[in-house]
């Protein structure tokens, strides 16, 4: 039995937080004031252990769960993630597992993580260009480290696309640049509108640039854009083509709500349930897990929480709800 929400949309899709911890400080995620050292992550005794983790992938998948996506803050922090892949994989060969990592430290567990069954990866670039990088990461670290590991995973045939948020004035001009490093390797890229996610970012509308304007400043650039059909319903970015045959996504959050057909939950680093990126509570699934629950229980339990959820956020986007939210390096994005 398919799980569906109130409005029909079935659950298809888990993010999993394998950590809150970060190696950068994205400004449009975790600006240092905020996750400094006085921030308190979360305890070591609450995060979900692997085996916790499995069970509730295992008791989703005769749902229709198709998909997991390991995420954080940054997955590859996460001791030994190679072993939660081959865990996961240990349950369906047909299960897509994907990841999103910021890619530093990608190189280092790229063939433990391909060996262990990873399916793809979604690598996060904000800019080629160095300064901008340390900019938008607030970071030391350079892009090289990263396009090193984006080469590596390429070369070794494990699919990827590349993620970046644009921010108003501050990398908008690395929109170009970046198509023309990734389209000729046959690596979609998709540039994220800069969203209000949690309440640390600042964020306010005058940072964000529309999807519709970068598509302007591609087409001077590549000609006109077709716009390609989605492979699923599902699909988060709008995907256009160049005439090479280069693909850009744009995930349109701000401008172009997707809440019709979101199937995606998402499972915090220690264990509660959110069924919206802009949710402001969870549902604890940690408790029964340590409770000696069974699939059917741990099934029915997410079920529960499942047939209740009318989130739309996106597409009633309010500002008074803005200071409630909770922040995505916890719940992962
Ligand atoms: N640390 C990993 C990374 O950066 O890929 C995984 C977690 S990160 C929260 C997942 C994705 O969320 C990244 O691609 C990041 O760029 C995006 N993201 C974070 N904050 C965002 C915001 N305020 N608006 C749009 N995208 C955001
Ligand atoms: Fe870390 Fe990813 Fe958030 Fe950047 S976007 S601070 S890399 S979790
Ligand atoms: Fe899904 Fe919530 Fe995003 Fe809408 S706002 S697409 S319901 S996560």
């Amino acid at each position: 039995m398919v799980l569906e929400d109130a409005f029909r949309r079935p659950l298809l899709d888990l993010r999993i937080s394998v950590t809150d911890r970060c190696n950068m400080r994205c400004r449009y995620c975790m600006p240092r004031e905020h996750f400094d050292e006085n921030h308190e992550f979360l305890p070591k005794e609450d995060i979900l252990r692997f085996e916790e983790i499995v069970r509730i992938v295992q008791a989703l998948l005769p749902h229709g769960l198709r998909k997991v996506r390991l995420t954080g803050g940054e997955p590859l922090l996460r001791r030994n993630l190679s072993e939660l892949v081959r865990q996961l994989r240990a349950c369906s060969e047909e299960l897509d597992i994907a990841i999103t990592t910021n890619g530093l430290l990608l190189s280092k567990h790229l063939d433990a993580l391909v060996d262990a069954g990873l399916s793809r990866a979604t690598i996060s670039l904000d800019a080629l260009g160095t300064d901008t990088y340390q900019l938008m990461g607030d970071t030391e670290a350079t892009p090289a480290v990263v396009l090193k590991a984006i080469g590596e995973a390429q070369s070794i045939g494990l699919p990827l696309k590349i993620n970046t948020v644009i921010k108003k004035d501050v990398n908008e001009n690395q929109i170009i640049d970046l198509v023309r490093t990734f389209g000729p390797r046959g690596i979609p890229i998709r540039f994220i509108e800069y969203m209000d996610v949690g309440s640390t970012n600042n964020w306010n509308l005058d940072q964000v640039v529309s999807a519709y304007s970068m598509r302007k400043v591609l087409e001077q650039e590549f000609g006109s854009l077709q716009a390609k059909q989605p492979q699923h319903a599902s699909d988060v970015a709008r995907v256009y083509s160049t005439r090479d045959g280069w693909k850009i996504g744009f995930i349109e959050s701000i401008t172009n709500p997707f809440c019709g057909d979101c199937s995606r939950a998402r499972l915090s680093a220690n264990g509660s349930i959110y069924t919206c990126l802009f949710a402001n509570k969870g549902h604890d699934v940690r408790g029964i897990l340590r409770m000696d629950a069974s699939d059917e229980d741990i099934a029915r339990a997410i079920q529960s929480i499942w047939v209740e959820r009318k989130d739309r956020y996106s597409e009633e986007r309010s500002i008074q709800t803005k200071n409630l939210k909770v922040e995505m390096s916890y719940i992962g994005g």
